[in-house]
């Protein structure tokens, strides 16, 4: 992966990482419309199928594992991943900051910590959060709530959860989604605390 120092500067981004299940996707959808930080959600490219209910460009751009591999190739990622060892691609594309940066937003991007230990490395300010479940049992619990997955992907991302646990320390900071709206709350004070060491606007 080449480096994007020059190109970026000393813009920052925002990282949520934390295992399936974990709530990661419910809270950046609380977070784009209740947050006051003008928060830009970062739509990755993934060779992943859409799932029912996804909408291109909103959720994912969903690419082939051609077109992925060209725009790699071509240095159009910030980072890039196989993602739980599933065989499909996601990344994050350095048009997508950009995007978010000329609006005077800050990027939000929600990736596993592999792609987040990149990022944190591109962008030592970066703001990364890791958000964990009340207890193991509540991540399978919840993925077999969401009912998008099957047995086999449950225990792919469930055996990757616990690696991704071992990561937790290297994030700003950890937040426990017990209750869902207190989690949005204590990402918020984060958020807002962290403004002045962002370049990001209050959407007003
Ligand atoms: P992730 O994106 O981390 O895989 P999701 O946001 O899809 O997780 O959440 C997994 C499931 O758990 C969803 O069905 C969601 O509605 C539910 N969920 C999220 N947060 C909570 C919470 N605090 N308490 C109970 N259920 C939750
Ligand atoms: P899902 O298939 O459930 O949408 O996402 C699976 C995992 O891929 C999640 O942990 C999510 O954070 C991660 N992910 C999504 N986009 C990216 C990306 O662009 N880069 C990396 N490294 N991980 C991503």
């Amino acid at each position: 992966m080449e480096s994007s120092h020059e190109q970026f500067g000393d813009r920052t981004v925002v990282i949520l990482s934390g295992p399936s299940g974990s709530g990661k996707s419910t809270i950046v959808n609380r977070l784009m419309t209740e947050c006051p930080i003008k928060l830009v959600k970062m739509i990755s490219a993934t060779t992943r199928p859409k799932r029912i209910g996804e909408v291109e460009g909103e959720d994912y751009y969903y690419i082939t594992n051609e077109e992925f591999q060209h725009r790699r190739l071509n240095g159009e990622f910030v980072e890039f991943e196989n993602v739980y060892a599933s065989g499909f691609w996601y990344g994050t594309l350095k048009s997508e900051l950009e995007r978010a940066w000329s609006v005077g937003g800050l990027p939000f991007l929600e990736i596993d910590v592999n792609g987040a230990r990149r990022v944190m490395e591109l962008y030592p300010d970066a703001i990364s959060i890791f958000i964990r479940a009340a207890s193991d049992g509540d991540y399978e619990r919840r993925l077999r709530g969401r009912g998008t997955e099957s047995e086999e992907v449950i225990q792919r991302r469930l055996a990757n959860a616990r690696r991704e646990l071992e990561s937790a320390h290297v994030y700003k900071y950890q937040v426990c989604n017990d209750q869902l709206d207190r989690a949005v709350h204590e990402i918020t004070q984060i958020l807002i605390a962290q403004k002045g060491n962002s370049t990001c606007t209050k959407n007003s």
